[in-house]
C-alpha cells in the first residue's frame, strides 16, 4: 500500500486550495471525497441560461483572500445591489431597502453601531479581538436595538440581508464583529460571480490531482509512523491526515481519542443548523419587476428570471417542511402559483449541517477555537471553523493560510 505524505479529505474549497499547496511543495498526497464531485458547499446549477447557487452566493468586497483567488483566476464578479433591490416587507413590496430606510423615523443601525465603536476605541479587527467587551456576547443585537429606538421587527429585517443567521442567535458581540471586519467600510460591497461560484472550484481542480470519489471516511486510527484512514471501501495509509469538512461531519467519523476529545471541545462552542437552498419556479410571475423578498420567517429569495427565484432559508432550529414552505410561497405568489421547487440541504451526508449555530455567550470561544486546527498527533482539520470569518469562503482560505504558515514553521 502507497504511503502518502498527507491524506485530505474533502474536495472542497479548502482541500483543493491545500492540495495545491502540496503540489507546489512536491508533497504526495490523496484527496477523498465522499460524494462525486468537487466543491462541497460551493455548488451552482443553471437552468435556463442562469445561474443558481445551491451554496455559497455572495463575496464581500472586504474578503480580500477570496477577492484575490477571483483575480488570479480571471473570473468575472457582479455586484449584488441589495439596498437598490425591491423587498417584500410587512405584507407589501418597497422599492428599494434604501428608500424603506429613509421613510421610517428610526435611527440607522449602522449609525448606532459606529457610535458604539467610537465610545469603546475599537477601530480595526485587532482592536476589536483586544477591546471588545465580553458581555455583549450575552446581548442579543435584537434586544440592543430595541433599547436604542430601533423596533425588532424591523431591525430583523435589516440585518437578515447580510447575515445567514435568524436574530434570536446573533449576539452583540457576533453582529459587531461582522461590522468591523466587513461592513464598516462606507465602499464595502457584494458581489456574485457570472457564470456561478463552482468557476473556482472548476478552475482550481486542473491544477491538482483528480480526488478519489465516493470515498467517505469513516474510521481513522495510527500506524507506527503514521494514520490509517479507512473510507467505506478501501484503506490509505499517509503521515498525516487533515479533515476539510465541517465539524459537524467529522463528528460522524471514528477519530483517535484525542482527536475525539479536541473535537468534543471544539464542537461544545456551538451547535450546527441546517441551510436550505433551492429554486423555485413559477407559473407566472406576479412580482416581474421585484428582485429580492426578505420575509420574516426568515426565508430569502432573489429573483434570478422572470419565473425562477433563487431561495434561501438561513440556519435554521426550526424545521421547515415542503408543504409548509408551498403554502407559504402560495401567499406571497397565489395559489397553485409554484410550479417547480427544488430543495438542496445541508442536514444529511457528506454535509451534516455547517454553520455554527451560536448561542447567546458562546462567539467569544469561536475566537479561542479559531487557530486549534490540530485535533492530535498527525490529525489536523481545518476550514471556516477555525477563522474569524466562520460560514465563509475567506473563512475557508484563512484557515488554508493557518495552516500552511504552521506547516512551513
Ligand atoms: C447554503 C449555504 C450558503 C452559503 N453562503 C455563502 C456565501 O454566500 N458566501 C460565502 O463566502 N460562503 C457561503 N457559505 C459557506 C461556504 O460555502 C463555505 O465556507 C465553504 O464552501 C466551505 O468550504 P470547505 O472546503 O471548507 O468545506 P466543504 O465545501 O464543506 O467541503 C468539504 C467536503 O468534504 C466532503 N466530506 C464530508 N465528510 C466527508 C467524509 N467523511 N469523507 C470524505 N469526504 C467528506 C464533502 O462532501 C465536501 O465536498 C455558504 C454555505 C452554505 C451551505
Amino acid at each position: 500500500m502507497d504511503t502518502y505524505d498527507y491524506i485530505i479529505v474533502g474536495a472542497g474549497i479548502g482541500g483543493i486550495i491545500l492540495a495545491k499547496y502540496f503540489e507546489e511543495k512536491g508533497l504526495s498526497y490523496v484527496m477523498l471525497e465522499a460524494s462525486d464531485h468537487v466543491g462541497g458547499r460551493i455548488n451552482t446549477t443553471s437552468q435556463h441560461n442562469t445561474c443558481f447557487e445551491l451554496g455559497a452566493a455572495r463575496v464581500l468586497s472586504s474578503q480580500h483572500r477570496v477577492m484575490n483567488l477571483i483575480s488570479e483566476l480571471n473570473l468575472e464578479l457582479e455586484e449584488q445591489l441589495l439596498t437598490d433591490a425591491a423587498v417584500y416587507l410587512e405584507g407589501m413590496w418597497h422599492d428599494s431597502l434604501d428608500d424603506l430606510l429613509s421613510s421610517v423615523d428610526y435611527p440607522d443601525p449602522f449609525e448606532l453601531f459606529h457610535a458604539l465603536l467610537d465610545k469603546t476605541g475599537i477601530v480595526n479587527l485587532s482592536d476589536f479581538e483586544r477591546l471588545a467587551p465580553l458581555e455583549w456576547d450575552r446581548v442579543l443585537t435584537k434586544d440592543w436595538l430595541e433599547s436604542e429606538g430601533i423596533p425588532s421587527a424591523f431591525s430583523m429585517r435589516y440585518f437578515l440581508g447580510d447575515i445567514d443567521v435568524t436574530m434570536n442567535q446573533i449576539t452583540l458581540y457576533e453582529s459587531m464583529y461582522f461590522f468591523v471586519s466587513n461592513l464598516a467600510a462606507s465602499d464595502s460591497k457584494v458581489y456574485r460571480m457570472q457564470g456561478g461560484l463552482s468557476q473556482l472550484v472548476n478552475t482550481l481542480s486542473g491544477h491538482i490531482k483528480s480526488p478519489v470519489y465516493k470515498q467517505q471516511v469513516e474510521h481513522v486510527g495510527y500506524t507506527a509512523d503514521g494514520v490509517m484512514v479507512k473510507t467505506t471501501n478501501q484503506t490509505y495509509q499517509a503521515h498525516k491526515v487533515v479533515f476539510t469538512c465541517s465539524l459537524n461531519a467529522l463528528s460522524h467519523v471514528e477519530l483517535p481519542s484525542e482527536a475525539n476529545n479536541s473535537l468534543t471541545t471544539c464542537l461544545s462552542a456551538g451547535h450546527y443548523g441546517k441551510s436550505i437552498k433551492g429554486i423555485i419556479t413559477f407559473n407566472s410571475n406576479v412580482f416581474p419587476s421585484h428582485d429580492y423578498l426578505i420575509t420574516e420567517d426568515p426565508l430569502r429569495m432573489l429573483r434570478r428570471s422572470d419565473f425562477h427565484w433563487e431561495f434561501y432559508l438561513p440556519s435554521l432550529e426550526k424545521s421547515w417542511d415542503t408543504d409548509k414552505l408551498i403554502k407559504q410561497l402560495h401567499a406571497y405568489f397565489g395559489a397553485d402559483s409554484v410550479r417547480d421547487l427544488r430543495l438542496h440541504t445541508y442536514d444529511m451526508p457528506p454535509f451534516y449541517g455547517c454553520y455554527w449555530n451560536y448561542k447567546s455567550g458562546y462567539f467569544h470561544r469561536i475566537f479561542e477555537f479559531s487557530k486549534a486546527q490540530r485535533l492530535a498527533e498527525r490529525v489536523y482539520s481545518i476550514g471556516e471553523h477555525f477563522s474569524l470569518n466562520p460560514n465563509w469562503i475567506e473563512g475557508t482560505l484563512e484557515s488554508v493560510d493557518q495552516f500552511i504558515l504552521s506547516d512551513s514553521q
